[in-house]
């Protein structure tokens, strides 16, 4: 009495932020270049963030 087949269990997990509080995502300044780590009030506008202060948004882009 052989079954030959097991039952295929189709665990897909998904890489998610769910339970790893500890990863935010960071990305360095584009005026003094210093990494900057993402806050809550930049959770709508984090692609537009380049500067990591009024400072450096004034001086703007590090010059060539
Ligand atoms: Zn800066």
């Amino acid at each position: 009495m052989a079954t030959g087949k097991a039952p295929q269990t189709s665990e897909t997990r998904k890489a998610g932020f769910k339970g790893n509080k500890s990863f935010l995502p960071s990305k360095p300044c584009a005026s003094c270049g210093l990494p900057m780590t993402w806050r809550k009030r930049w959770a709508k506008t984090w692609d537009e963030v380049r500067y990591c202060s009024d400072a450096c948004r004034r001086t703007g882009p590090k010059a060539p």
